[in-house]
């Protein structure tokens, strides 16, 4: 990439000095370069030798600068050609000038000149690649918008702790995901940003956005200074992708965004969701879908198919889970009768994760106490609505424990009887739904999104339609009261996940991915495809 950088402030003074050269102003018969006028005369004899010279390394610097081996063929005749004009053009300015005369022979050796020179360009463009991949790991700049731990920062948190040493992760806010990603020895900034432009969230309008302008791009700027020293940017949010898109091309870094949203209404307003394709079209080299939902949403919002590529969280499989000592001792610190049919909803406290839509199901369940583990993360209108859930769960005569965050959850997963995912919307992934299969427990989740891609349902979990507080008393009846059906799609279920989601296989892609980005020269190859393609408009 510094190559690249290089030869191309080399080809913009070569081609400076070249133009002063070629037309050296005449006054009487002194001519005035900024080479003594000895030399010059002495220039103007060599001309044959110095046309060949000078082409041949205008010839590698712009093979440097532009070439590509992927289109080896079609640049090699674009830059003869490109070159070999400019040097008749040349040619035929100097003729103009009082005295000179059009020279065929320095046409020729112009173009004898770029075509050595072009070969030599790919030469060492070739020793580059070779150097290259005899080397070192790529070296990777993560950027993630929060210091909280939701679904998209655990699995950031595997990722970059696999390659701890050649990578840093920046974040746009401190909080208990720096600690966590320091605690697995990974180099972590913290990169804040300004007042406004923090809460600035996925719904903002057009007056929000504007108003934090100035806080973006103080911290694009301090971003692109960081990313000089990596060969891959990685943004894994939406704000990160925002940031880091711009930053990264800036840098001339390549750029990979994992898309953990689905971006459409409901998740984003209509100007995020265009900002968002925009940044993800014209920055990112590649994309990486959590789910084929999130890479549909993506598409179907103007976004490149051919940068996407869907690669699925992954999870630790634990070797030895909890003891019956372990299960009964938390059941008694949250309060629940070690014999109560108990469920387990885990996920930040959000109105579209739904959980008063378990609450609301609960009171036809009159036997079954829930735990809900997590807290409101990220907005106002999350912790408003984790208020409510309180005073709804007051309905419910202490049926209804509130856990909080907890960094260690698999305990909570193996005192469940049932796991339930509720979500009100498609849900990008629905992590909590893998942990529940992993746990071997049967898992209740919402027919849409990613977990209609994880659960088949009667087979290895229960789906239900969103936000329909029926059909999620049914299935939890239903699990209830046929515990040998429940046990059946829990063991399948488990077999299933440790199947799919292993968290070594994922992150074997992962860095497939980040490979193949790290050795392309050319990021700014896609902007040729991206004007040739046309996007169909966003879902309304
Ligand atoms: N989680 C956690 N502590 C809690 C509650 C949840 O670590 O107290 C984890 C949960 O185990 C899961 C993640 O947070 O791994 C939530 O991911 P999911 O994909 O379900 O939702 P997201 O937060 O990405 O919307």
């Amino acid at each position: 990439m510094n190559m690249k950088r290089n030869a191309r402030i080399a080809l913009l003074l070569l081609l400076a000095a070249g133009l002063w050269l070629a037309l050296k102003p005449t006054l009487g018969d002194r001519r005035f370069t900024f080479l003594p006028f000895r030399w010059s005369e002495f220039i103007d004899i060599m001309d044959f030798w110095l046309n060949f010279g000078s082409f041949a390394i205008l010839g590698t610097t712009v093979w440097l600068a532009f070439g590509s081996f992927e289109k080896a063929f079609r640049h090699l005749l674009l830059m003869t050609g490109f070159i070999t004009l400019l040097n008749i053009t040349l040619e035929l300015l100097q003729s103009a000038i009082p005295g000179r005369a059009m020279d065929m022979a320095d046409v020729w050796a112009g173009l004898f000149g770029c075509v050595f020179g072009i070969a030599g360009g790919m030469v060492l463009q070739l020793l580059n690649i070779h150097r290259k991949s005899a080397g070192t790991e790529p070296q990777v700049l993560f950027l993630d918008q929060t210091g909280r731990l939701g679904g998209a920062e655990l699995m950031l948190l595997d990722i970059a702790a696999a390659r701890a040493a050649d990578s840093e992760v920046i974040l746009f806010q401190d909080g208990e995901f720096r600690t966590a990603l320091e605690n697995v020895g990974v180099k972590t900034t913290i990169l804040k940003l300004g007042e406004e432009a923090s809460t600035v969230d996925k719904q903002a309008g057009l007056k929000r956005v504007l108003r934090s302008i100035p806080g973006i791009l103080q911290l694009m700027l301090q971003t692109v200074q960081a990313a000089r020293s990596f060969d891959v940017v990685y943004a894994n949010t939406a704000k990160a992708l925002v940031i880091g898109g711009p930053a990264a091309r800036l840098a001339g870094r390549p750029l990979i965004f994992h898309l953990h949203d689905i971006i459409a209404d409901g998740h984003f307003s209509v100007l995020n969701q265009q900002a968002l394709v925009l940044c993800a079209n014209y920055c990112a080299q590649s994309v990486i879908a959590n789910s084929e939902a999130t890479k549909d949403a993506f598409i179907a919002c103007g976004g490149r198919a051919e940068l996407c590529v869907v690669i699925p969280n992954g999870f630790r499989i634990p070797i030895e889970r909890s003891s019956p000592e372990e299960t009964k001792s938390l059941r008694t610190s949250l309060g629940i009768p070690s014999d109560a049919w108990t469920v387990l909803m885990a996920g930040r406290l959000a109105h579209w994760k739904g959980q008063h839509i378990l609450l609301e199901a609960l009171k036809a369940v009159p036997t079954a106490h829930a735990v809900l583990l997590g807290d409101a993360l990220f907005t106002d209108e999350d912790r408003k609505y984790a208020q409510q859930l309180h005073t709804q769960a007051e309905e419910l005569a202490g049926r209804i424990h509130f856990a909080g965050f907890q960094s260690t959850t698999m305990p909570y997963f193996d005192m469940a009887d049932v796991v339930v995912h509720a979500s009100v919307y498609p849900e990008p992934f629905g992590r909590v739904i893998v942990e529940g299969m992993l746990a071997a427990k049967p898992v209740i989740a919402s027919r849409a999104g990613g977990a209609a891609e994880i659960i088949s349902h009667e087979h290895t979990g229960l789906l239900v339609n969103p936000g329909n507080v029926k059909e999620l008393t049914d299935a939890l009846l239903r699990l209830q009261n046929d515990s040998e059906f429940a046990a059946s799609i829990a063991r399948e279920a488990q077999q299933t996940a440790q199947d799919i989601y292993a968290l070594s296989a994922v992150q074997e892609k992962i860095e497939s991915v980040i490979h193949q980005i790290a050795s392309q020269q050319e990021p700014q190859e896609s902007l040729t495809i991206i004007s040739s393609q046309k996007s169909p408009p966003c879902p309304a």
